[in-house]
């Protein structure tokens, strides 16, 4: 079994797989990453094979410094320092033209390229000591749940990935918030661990969030992706009174707020906490998907804050079974 903790030993043995055109599953605060040399076209294209992911969806590019984003992109727009500067490390992924050195294939061809800087100490000293940008998709199968702890990527994409770094659970829980940036315009392409709010707020002006539903180039906005393969659906009370005889999961964000007997039921966060919630999310599917049910039934949450990025996902998952 390939996992391994993530020691600096470790670390610089997996820094020379990537350098060596390998890849390399290692935790991020978001979700794990599957990471390959951004810079090598054939590195990236084993991440495709891997994932099983189609080829026109695009990658992110991880860096391990702010300054190493003008070596991949065109980064002259003021709003660009100003969003580095707040959320730099953490994550937010920002769209932007990308220079030559960059291979099509991290881009699907597109004119733009996907970068960010994580926040987690394992994710930059790799990336630092492989020396060059690091595509890393999350590092599940394609349109299946992303994976929050080493075990997840593992029971998924088992030997097939050179090396698994160990780092404990994603503290976040959920993927970046991906924003394009075209000219004086910002664009929410993904909800996720930075909020829409917390943007607008900082840049004083409102974003739109646009729904691609058709354009192939980002499955990650397609209305359908990080499913489980237990059938999910949101709860309502009438629905639970035609049950019977199944066995059904229930997740719950803060208690059971419906009288029916789960087989087994998940709470996301007994605080109340939509952070606390967002980090079990995943944790939570992947649970209650390897626990035989019939059913999963998700209480829908309010979509503000990270509620808008947890619901997007549930979204999608349910989407895959209606
Ligand atoms: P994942 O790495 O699986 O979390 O997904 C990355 C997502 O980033 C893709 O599904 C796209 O939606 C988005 N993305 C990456 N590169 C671009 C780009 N150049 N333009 C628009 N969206 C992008
Ligand atoms: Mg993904």
């Amino acid at each position: 079994m390939s996992i391994v903790k993530s020691t600096t030993e470790n670390i610089l043995k997996a820094a020379e797989i990537i350098r060596a055109g390998g890849t390399v599953a290692f935790p991020t605060e978001t979700v794990y990453g599957l990471g390959a040399d951004g810079l090598n076209p054939i590195s990236v294209a084993k991440i495709f094979e891997i994932k099983k992911r189609p080829t026109f969806n695009p990658l992110i590019l991880h860096i391990d410094d702010k300054s190493k984003l003008e070596l991949i992109c065109e980064t002259d727009n003021n709003k660009i320092q100003i969003l580095i500067e707040k959320f730099w490390p953490g994550p937010l992924t920002l769209v932007l033209p990308k220079k030559k050195i960059v291979p099509e294939i991290v881009t699907a061809d597109n004119p733009t390229v996907a970068v960010r800087m994580p926040n987690n100490q394992i994710a930059l000293e790799l990336i630092k000591r492989s020396g060059v940008p690091i595509a890393a998709p999350s590092a599940n199968l394609f349109n299946r749940l992303s994976p929050t702890k080493a075990e997840h990527v593992y029971n998924q994409l088992g030997d097939n990935v050179d090396l698994i770094l160990d780092g404990g659970s994603a503290e976040i829980g959920v993927e970046s918030t991906i924003v394009e940036i075209e000219n004086e315009e910002i664009i929410l392409l993904r909800p996720g661990g930075i909020t829409k709010e917390e943007i607008e707020n900082l840049l004083k002006c409102k974003i739109q969030h646009k729904q691609k539903t058709t354009d192939p180039n980002s499955p990650g906005q397609l209305p359908f992706h990080y499913s489980p393969r237990t059938p999910l659906k949101f709860l309502s009370e009438s629905y639970l009174k035609d049950i019977k005889n199944k066995k059904i999961g229930g997740i719950f964000f803060s208690k059971q707020s419906v009288e029916f007997n789960f087989s087994r039921i998940e709470i996301l966060s007994k605080e109340n906490n939509f952070r606390e919630a967002a980090a079990n999310l995943f944790s939570a599917l992947h649970i209650l998907d390897e626990a035989n049910l019939d059913l999963i039934l998700v209480e829908p949450l309010p979509e503000e804050g990270l509620g808008l990025a947890m619901m997007d996902r549930l979204k999608k998952a349910a989407a895959n079974f209606s």
